[in-house]
């Protein structure tokens, strides 16, 4: 999608600390952590929100999730913990207008991280 900044990266035409790709997904450090790990993994094809996904798209989600596991376990926290979060319009503090799901962790974490 065109001026969409997920896109870019997915596409190499926007620079990005990379982790992990395959066909369907990148994974890339966030470029303002929030924890001392802080990854995105974001599908390739651009879709805004978990508001606009279809049956269709399940599997890509389950894609999505297992993608975070694994590379939680690269960054070495699959033991300590993490958290999977999908930040979904206005009260959830949406920016990025491309579906992504954040891996944080490396700190122990309240309910709250903002
Ligand atoms: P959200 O509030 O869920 O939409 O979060 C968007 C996230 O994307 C924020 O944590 C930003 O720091 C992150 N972000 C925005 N632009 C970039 C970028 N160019 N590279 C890496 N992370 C980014
Ligand atoms: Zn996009």
């Amino acid at each position: 999608m065109n001026g969409c900044i997920f896109c870019k990266i997915t596409a190499g035409q926007a620079p990005a600390a990379i982790l992990y790709e395959d066909e369907l997904a990148v994974a890339f450090h966030d470029i303002h952590p929030v924890t001392p790990t802080h990854v995105l993994v974001v599908p390739r094809r651009h879709i805004t929100s978990v508001n606009d996904l279809t049956p269709a798209d399940e599997g890509l989600v389950g894609h999505l999730v297992y993608v975070a596991g694994q590379v939680a376990r690269q960054e070495g926290i699959d033991q300590s913990g993490y958290r999977l979060i999908f930040n979904t319009g206005p009260d959830a503090g949406q920016a990025v207008f491309h579906l992504h799901l954040h891996l944080i962790g490396g700190r122990r974490m309240g309910f709250s991280i903002k």
